[in-house]
C-alpha cells in the first residue's frame, strides 16, 4: 500500500480523520493544505497572551464520533457549565439547565423565560430526543427550525427569550430558517453532554488528531488549484499524479465544473476584548437577546484559566451581522456590553477581530451520515468535509471516515 498514491486536499478535521482511517488499513496518505497549519476552521491563535479561537465554537462531549476520535483527557476538556446567563439592560438571570433538567428550574426563574407548559414541553422533548437515533433524527421531515418550535407549541416568551439567542449562537443565522434536524440534533447532544473547549484552546483538536497520525505526510503552504481526472494542479505550478483523491475541501474550490452548485455559506465576526474582571464570573453563555450587534458572550477564561496568561479576562463576542466599518462595530459592541453589565464601554480593551467568512455551510438537505458509495464521484476522485453532511465537528469526523471507507473500497477486487 505503500506505492500507492493517496492525496488528501485538505487538513480540517475531515481530512486529518480520513488519513487516520487510511493508515489503519495500511496506506501512506500524502496531505495537500494550502495554509501552514493543520484544523482548517478549528484554529488557535495566541495574541498578546490570550488564547483565540477562530470564532467562538465548541466540542459537544456528546458527539459520538468525538468520543470515537478525540482522548478527552488528553485535550483537558474544559466543560461549560449547562443553560446560559440572560442578559438585558434591565436584570440578568441564570436559566441553569434547560435543556437536561428543565424541571429542575425554579417556577419563579423560569417564568422570566418561559410559560409552566414551556417547561414541561422542554422536558418532554428531551426524553423524545433520547429516544431518537441521530440516522432517525436526520430522517425526520425538516421545517425551518422557528415553524417547528411554534409547531412544537412552544410560547412566543420562551422562543424569544431563550431559543432565538442561542440557537442563533449555534446555527449562525438570525431568523432560525435552519432545518429542524439540525435543531433536534444539537438539542439532543446539549441534553446528553456538555459544551466544553480544550484547556488550552480548539487548536488542540486537530494538534491532538494529527499527533496521532504516523505515515502520514502533510504538505503545507500547498494549495490546489484544480482537480483533473487523476491530477492534481498546485498553485505553484506542479502537477501531482494521484492514485485516489480525497478532497477535504467544498469541491468547487478545486474543480471548475462545480462552481455555483454551493449556496453562500454563513458568516460570522467574533470580536475578542480584554476586562479586567469577568462581570459573568462562571463558565456560562451569556445571551444579550435585546443586542442589535452583540448576540452571544463568554469569558473564556472562566471557562479555561489558560485563554489568559495575564490578570485580565478575555471576553469571547459574537456578532452575527453588521454593516457598520470595525471601528464603527467596536463601538456600538462595547455600548451594548456597557448597557448589560453597567461596566463603562471603554473598559473593554478590543484584542482582536475575526471575519470569518466560511463559518457553516448551508445545506438543503441535512444529513447525519450517508452510504461510502455516495461519497465516489469518479474511479480516482472521492468527496469529504461537513458540506456533505451538516456543519459540525461531529459531520466532519464523519465524513472523512466515510471517505476513506469508499478509498478503501475501491481496491476491493470486484466480483
Ligand atoms: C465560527 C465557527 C463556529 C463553529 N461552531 C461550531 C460548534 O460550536 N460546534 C461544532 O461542532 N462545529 C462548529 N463549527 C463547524 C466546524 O468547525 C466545521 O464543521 C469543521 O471544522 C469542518 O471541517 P472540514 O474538514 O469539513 O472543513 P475545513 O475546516 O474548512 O477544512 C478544509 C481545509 O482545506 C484547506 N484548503 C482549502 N482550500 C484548499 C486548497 N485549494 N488546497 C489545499 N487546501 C485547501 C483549508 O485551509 C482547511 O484546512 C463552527 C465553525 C466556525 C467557523
Amino acid at each position: 500500500m505503500k506505492e500507492e498514491k493517496i492525496y488528501i486536499i485538505g487538513a480540517g478535521i475531515s481530512g486529518l480523520i480520513a488519513a487516520l482511517e487510511l493508515e489503519k488499513e495500511g496506506f501512506f496518505p500524502i496531505i495537500l493544505e494550502s495554509s501552514d497549519q493543520v484544523g482548517g476552521r478549528v484554529k488557535t491563535d495566541v495574541v498578546d497572551g490570550f488564547l483565540l479561537d477562530h470564532g467562538f465554537q465548541v466540542l459537544n462531549t456528546a458527539y459520538p464520533e468525538a468520543k470515537k476520535y478525540l482522548d478527552f483527557q488528553a485535550l483537558h476538556l474544559k466543560t461549560f457549565d449547562p443553560g446560559a446567563v440572560i442578559l438585558n439592560s434591565k436584570e440578568s438571570y441564570i436559566i441553569s439547565d434547560p435543556m437536561r433538567n428543565p424541571l429542575k428550574i425554579m417556577g419563579m426563574v423560569f417564568s422570566k423565560v418561559g410559560t409552566f407548559l414551556d417547561k414541561v414541553k422542554m422536558f418532554a422533548l428531551t426524553q423524545e430526543l433520547k429516544k431518537k437515533t441521530n440516522e432517525e433524527i436526520f430522517n425526520t421531515p425538516s421545517l425551518p427550525t422557528l415553524q417547528y418550535l411554534k409547531a412544537y407549541g412552544f410560547s412566543d416568551q420562551i422562543i424569544t427569550n431563550f431559543f432565538i439567542p442561542f440557537f442563533r449562537g449555534v446555527f449562525l443565522e438570525k431568523q432560525l430558517n435552519t432545518s429542524s434536524r439540525m435543531f433536534e440534533f444539537v438539542f439532543k447532544m446539549f441534553s446528553l453532554g456538555h459544551a466544553a473547549v480544550p484547556e488550552k484552546g480548539m487548536g488542540e483538536i486537530p494538534k491532538l488528531l494529527r499527533k496521532q497520525l504516523s505515515t502520514t505526510q502533510i504538505y503545507f503552504n500547498t494549495a490546489v488549484k484544480e482537480v483533473q481526472g487523476n491530477a492534481i494542479h498546485l498553485e505553484n505550478g506542479e502537477t501531482l499524479l494521484a492514485d485516489r483523491i480525497i478532497i477535504a475541501v467544498q469541491p468547487d474550490k478545486v474543480m471548475k465544473q462545480l462552481q455555483g452548485q454551493f449556496a453562500d455559506p454563513r458568516k460570522v465576526i467574533n470580536m475578542y476584548f480584554s476586562l479586567q474582571k469577568s462581570f459573568l464570573a462562571r463558565p456560562m453563555i451569556g445571551l444579550l437577546n435585546e443586542g442589535k450587534y452583540v448576540n452571544n458572550i463568554v469569558f473564556m477564561d472562566d471557562v479555561s484559566d489558560a485563554y489568559c496568561s495575564s490578570d485580565r479576562s478575555l471576553l469571547s463576542v459574537t456578532v452575527l451581522e453588521s454593516d457598520l466599518e470595525e471601528k464603527e462595530l467596536v463601538k456600538a459592541v462595547q455600548s451594548e456590553l456597557e448597557a448589560v453589565s453597567g461596566i463603562k464601554s471603554e473598559y473593554f480593551k478590543l484584542i482582536k477581530t475575526y471575519q470569518i467568512n466560511y463559518a457553516l455551510p448551508v445545506l438543503d438537505d441535512l444529513k447525519y451520515t450517508i452510504p461510502f458509495t455516495e461519497c465516489k464521484i469518479t474511479d480516482h476522485v472521492f468527496l469529504a468535509g461537513d458540506y456533505l453532511l451538516n456543519g459540525s465537528i461531529n459531520a466532519a469526523m464523519t465524513s472523512g471516515r466515510i471517505a476513506s471507507e469508499a478509498v478503501v473500497h475501491s481496491y476491493m477486487p470486484t466480483h
